[in-house]
């Protein structure tokens, strides 16, 4: 596995790979790998004749009371997993790589971005399209893979490429998850064991509302309202969003249809954690308390 730090060093290669006419498959994560990232990798080295996978803990995408300083990292290990995986080239550079002293241009969008997490995290979005949008353009993928764990950045990731004109496909991967139903996320180390175990009122709320709908509601309110007494019933959980949107717009519906988002953020302790369905989707496997 090749581990490129510069841009100048990552071009190269890509310019080879090019040069051969094989297909890229470009995988950006912010390292602390776990099984979420692996199926990412796993999805692109299937379609693809090289993958790239990038280990960049964006500075941009971080406000200034979040945590940029000790979002956990461990390169090594990261490495370790993603040369087990069979990744051709991991892309590492450091902050002052990507981003000069007097780096002033940025990739911003409003409607998609703005409300769920965009409300609570204002810079965020503005962040990873900006990052996205220099990776795409030192990698020049044919696809880039990215976690429906996180589907509000997907449903922005796939508007930019779209308005934009990217000459790539976003390729959207299911979300893996612990065996109690808590979406996997590099934040995870920060729940200590109490919190871990409250955790798990995230992914059974959702199940309960997906319950809900395959029984025939369709009002988004009854939905809101459901998961919000059912997220309440964990004192240590405090409910930062919990919303109903349509999932290309993100856009508030009141009737519910395939395809929708219902989308819930709550923070336990410090750590915020997120999680979501699509109307249609299968339930969500949660192990029963
Ligand atoms: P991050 O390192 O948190 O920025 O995530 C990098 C990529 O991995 C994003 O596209 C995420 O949506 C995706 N991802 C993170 N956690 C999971 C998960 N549990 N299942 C699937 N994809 C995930």
């Amino acid at each position: 596995m090749i581990i490129a730090k510069t841009i100048g060093e990552a071009r190269a290669v890509v310019h080879r790979w090019k040069a051969e006419a094989r297909t890229i498959g470009l995988c950006p994560t912010m390292g602390y790998l776990h099984e979420g990232h692996l199926s990412l990798m796993q999805a692109s080295i299937r379609d693809n004749d090289r993958t790239v996978a990038t280990v960049f803990v964006n500075p941009l995408q971080f406000g200034p009371a979040e945590d940029l300083a000790k979002y956990p990292r461990d390169f090594e290990r990261d490495c370790r997993m993603l040369e087990a995986e069979g990744v051709d080239m991991v892309f590492a550079p450091d902050a002052s790589e990507m981003y000069a002293e007097d780096f002033c241009t940025f990739v911003d969008m409003t409607m998609v971005s703005e409300g769920l997490c965009g409300r609570s995290r204002p810079v965020m979005f503005r962040g990873v399209c900006t990052v996205l949008t220099k990776l795409i353009n030192i990698v020049y993928p044919n696809r880039m893979y990215m976690g429906k764990k996180d589907a509000q950045q997907l449903a922005v990731v796939r508007r930019m490429v779209r308005d934009l004109n990217f000459n790539l496909e976003v390729v959207g991967c299911p979300t893996v998850r612990e065996e109690d139903g808590l979406a996997k996320s590099s934040r995870n180390i920060y729940l200590d064991p109490a919190q871990r175990k409250a955790a798990g009122v995230l992914s059974r709320s959702l199940r309960a509302a997906q319950e809900a709908i395959a029984a025939g509601q369709t009002e988004s309110a009854e939905v809101i309202r459901l998961l919000r007494s059912k997220l309440e019933e964990e004192p240590m959980s405090d409910i930062d969003y919990v919303e109903a949107v349509d999932g290309l717009s993100m856009q508030p519906v009141e009737r519910l249809k395939d395809g929708d988002l219902v989308a819930v953020a709550i923070r336990i302790g410090q750590t915020r954690l997120i999680d979501n369905f699509l109307v249609g989707d299968p339930l969500i496997d949660v192990l029963r308390s």
